[in-house]
């Protein structure tokens, strides 16, 4: 794959390793996040960036839209307030908005234009199996539904200048987000891999294969839709992250 790639949320997890998947198909790939991405390459960059900051946000996109022919965009940074009805507040509701929805939406903006020129595009939007409906997850799941009706929207007015719009859902996979709210040796880990169908929890990669294959130039004829990379999760209607 020729071009440059935004990744955000690329310091850990699924986005390290779509990142790395990247530099392996030969990308050169700018990674958007507050820590510094772990691995290093010659052809991975870095741009310190809080994503809820709207002015910030749309500062750095329009910089690298300026300077590099952006092809390929995975909106991957994310982050869960878990919690019920009761405890989840209108603040924990912004916040996730803002990271997983607005910084997208963002993002989208500065880089299509440059996708619409070289008429070829491919976004990928990291949804979640939650956006289906689960509990405790009342904003992460609105943030998440709403990076699927985004996508299935931009679908329609970027198809013809080439420019793919896709989302990713994964069920539970075994990174710092995962592990932080189910400890490995946990009976509420070991709860959640009995309900996967496939018994196990996920890994990044297997996410981030399904991100690679999405972002391939062979892929143009799939637009709008969400792949579940979820070890069954979404059809068994239990477990799930
Ligand atoms: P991690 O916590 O490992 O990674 C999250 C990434 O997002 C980090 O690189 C982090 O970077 C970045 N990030 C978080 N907050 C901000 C912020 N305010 N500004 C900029 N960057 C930020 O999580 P995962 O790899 O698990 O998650 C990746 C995506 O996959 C998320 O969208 C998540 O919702 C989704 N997902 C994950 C599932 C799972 O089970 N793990 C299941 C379903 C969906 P830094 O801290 O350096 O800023």
């Amino acid at each position: 794959m020729e071009g440059t790639a935004v990744v955000t949320g690329a310091s850990s997890g699924i986005g390290e390793a779509v990142a790395r998947l990247l530099l392996d198909a030969g990308c050169h790939v700018i990674t958007l996040q507050r820590r510094p991405p772990r691995i290093r390459h010659e052809r991975l960059s870095f741009h310190p960036l809080e994503l809820t900051d709207v002015a910030a946000t749309r500062q750095l996109a329009e910089e690298i839209a300026a300077q590099r022919a952006v092809r390929y965009l995975v909106n991957n940074a994310g982050a869960n307030r878990p919690g019920s009805l009761e405890q989840a507040t209108a603040e924990d509701l912004d916040h996730v908005m803002a990271l997983n929805v607005r910084a997208a939406m963002i993002l989208i903006k500065a880089f299509a234009p440059g996708m619409r020129s070289a008429k070829f595009g491919r976004i990928v939007n990291m949804s979640s199996r939650a956006a289906m409906g689960k509990t405790q997850r009342v904003v992460y799941s609105a943030a998440k539904a709403g990076l699927i009706g985004i996508t299935r929207t931009l679908c329609l007015e970027l198809a013809a200048d080439g420019i793919t719009v896709n989302a990713v859902a994964p069920g539970p996979v075994a990174t710092e987000l995962f592990d932080h709210g189910h400890p490995p040796g946990s009976d509420k880990r070991q709860r959640v891999i009995d309900s996967i169908p496939v018994g196990r929890v996920g890994t990044p990669d297997d996410v981030a294969r399904a991100v690679l294959f999405l972002l391939a130039p062979e892929s143009g004829y799939i637009t709008g839709q969400t792949i579940f990379v979820c070890g069954g999760t979404s059809v068994s209607g239990s477990g799930g992250a």
